[in-house]
């Protein structure tokens, strides 16, 4: 049985290392994520190699717009969320009682199946796959030495000792951004210290160069005002550059049209990119206008662009398509 490895120690307790939560675990305690435990001198990941969900599809399903569009990806899930206002409510955040709906999948499969069924990368989802560290680790060094394309949909809450054994690896992030408040993370998650997911953004992005796209569930009457909206936007623009899509889609049981309202006033904040979730938006290159990705009905077509240069005009596009990372632009110190 594997243990969790990112472990420190007090005088009398176990401290997980794997999520910003940072739990001290005394004798048989479960952590935040109720899929780690204190089990003797060690603590095991409860949900290590099993899976809640695997499916080849579009990488637009998973929220990705500028990330290999076109390509067909290989998803999986395992169990476990760090939220604890998801734990009720969202599927794949506890591990299910029943023991027959515990599947096992390990890593070398994953990128077997991903290989034989020519999917061109690997996309973690459905439950916060930053929780299944281990496994998720694992199996990312095996799908980047199998040429495969690696991308995770993630609230963004590993600690930064997680976030450095992955970076290597990891070349997409869809990062689920709940708000920016502290009353709109504690009512949407279960979090008060939030701004810890912004400062593990940046460094994905300027220490270890993965691609970023950004996505808000819109809560209706929680995360929807334009002081917070506003203040998304700015972070976004002043911290990576008005160019980062931003996916704006409405929350479960909230109201569509109001989320459309929102968007629209997105739309006037100064950034390239705001999308829906919507399945044929096209993305037009922020220059001119032309039409650089085409999507209908699931089926998507880039037609436009040139090495991430738009055909007519010649701006650049922020679009990853290439499975090297480029050289850092910019560092962010450790
Ligand atoms: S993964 Fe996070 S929530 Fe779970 S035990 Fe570790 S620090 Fe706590």
């Amino acid at each position: 049985m594997r243990v969790t490895e990112l472990v420190s120690r007090t005088e009398t307790a176990l401290r997980c290392e794997v999520c910003q939560w940072r739990c001290i675990l005394q004798a048989n305690e479960y952590g935040r994520c109720m899929v780690r435990k204190r089990e003797g001198d060690a603590i095991i990941p409860l949900s290590d190699g099993l899976i809640s969900a695997a499916t080849i599809g579009p990488i637009e399903d998973y929220g990705f717009r500028h990330f290999f569009p076109e390509a067909m990806v290989f998803a999986v899930g395992g169990w476990g969320s760090p939220f604890p206002a998801h734990h009720d409510h969202m599927h794949h955040a506890q591990l299910p009682d029943d023991p027959a709906k515990r599947r096992a999948l390990d890593a070398e499969r994953v990128v077997k199946f991903a290989q034989e069924r020519l999917a061109r990368g690997i996309i973690w989802s459905y439950n916060d796959p930053v929780i299944t560290h281990e496994s998720l680790l694992e199996t990312m060094r095996l799908a980047r030495a199998g040429s495969r394309i690696t991308g995770i949909v993630t609230g963004g809450f590993w600690s930064k000792a997680a976030l450095d054994q992955l970076g290597p690896y990891l070349d997409g992030i869809n990062l689920i951004l709940h708000g920016f408040s502290t009353s709109s993370y504690y009512k949407l998650t279960g979090i008060e210290e939030w701004r810890g997911i912004l400062a593990g953004a940046e460094r994905a992005v300027k220490h270890w160069n993965c691609h970023l796209e950004i996505t808000t569930p819109i809560a209706t009457g929680i995360n929807d005002s334009n002081t917070e909206i506003e203040a998304i936007a700015g972070w976004i623009k002043g911290t990576f550059g008005p160019h980062i899509p931003w996916r704006i889609i409405p929350a479960q049981d909230s109201d569509t049209n109001a989320t459309l309202g929102v968007r629209q006033h997105a739309q006037t904040l100064g950034l390239h990119f705001i999308y829906g979730s919507e399945a044929s938006e096209t993305t037009r290159c922020p220059g001119c206008g032309w039409a650089v990705v085409e999507r209908h009905t699931g089926q998507t077509r880039v037609v436009g662009i040139t090495d991430a240069h738009c055909d007519n005009c010649n701006a650049e596009v922020y679009l990853r398509t290439s499975l090297f990372k480029k050289r850092n632009a910019s560092k962010v110190h450790d």
